[in-house]
């Protein structure tokens, strides 16, 4: 579990690409310049670890290209002590972020491999999120609701109607939802019934899967 000066050079390199790519919020690029990305990841991809790509994690799953961790994360509008829901925990990089940037994290994971995985792992690098959940994404966290903002990290066939009841009035989730490809979906909740919705471009994501395995 070693983070080199090496690394810390890299992520830099990694900052400047993603503020090149339009990403602003100073807090979205400090947790990506802090987190140390390689442990994340399996050991044969460690060198390019901060290059701005997805990779495989355990169970065909993937962890997300750092511009879309920052591009979705930009948009969540967290502050210190935000109470977030989580659907995809899968390798735990998201979740890292959203803990450095000072909020509540409560995440959810629907491979067993993977949510056993990185539960274990969380600890080893000092990360404690307030959950790490066994279930199913699609009917989202109705015991720990409201949340002021609910991040989806796979792509979702449809907009789960939970996800859009479990937010706090003002609330943000982030979406990306379509089948090959999805639109980055982001619905504020304006009020009890009411919700702004914008759309903010494609990108592509492992599929919502709707069986535990
Ligand atoms: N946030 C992750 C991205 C992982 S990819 C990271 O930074 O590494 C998407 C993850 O969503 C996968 O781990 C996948 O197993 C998980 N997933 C898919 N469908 C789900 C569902 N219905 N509920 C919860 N997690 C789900």
């Amino acid at each position: 579990m070693k983070d080199t000066n090496k690394h810390k050079g890299l992520r830099n390199q990694l900052v400047k690409v993603l503020i090149d790519k339009g990403i602003k919020d100073k807090e979205v690029l400090k947790a990506i310049s802090n987190i140390p990305r390689h442990l994340f990841i399996d050991s044969s991809f460690e060198d390019f670890a901060y290059q701005d790509k997805a990779f495989p994690i355990a169970a065909d799953q993937t962890i997300s290209q750092p511009y879309t961790v920052a591009f979705q994360t930009e948009l969540l509008e967290v502050k210190k002590g935000s109470k977030v829901l989580e659907i995809g925990t899968g390798s735990g990089y998201q979740t890292a972020v959203l803990l450095e940037m000072g909020a509540k994290v409560y995440t959810i994971e629907r491979q067993k491999e993977l949510f056993k995985k990185t539960k274990l792992f969380f600890p080893k690098i000092n990360y404690k999120p307030k959950k790490i959940i066994f279930g199913d994404g699609y009917k989202g966290l109705p015991e720990d609701a409201p949340f002021d903002s609910i991040i989806v990290t796979a792509g979702a066939p449809f907009v789960p109607k939970p996800l859009l009841s479990q937010l706090k009035i003002g609330g943000r989730l982030v979406i990306p939802v379509g089948d090959a490809v999805q639109t980055m979906t982001l619905f504020v909740r304006t009020g009890e019934k009411d919700f702004e919705k914008l759309e903010l471009g494609d990108f592509r994501f492992v599929p919502m899967l709707k069986e535990k395995n």
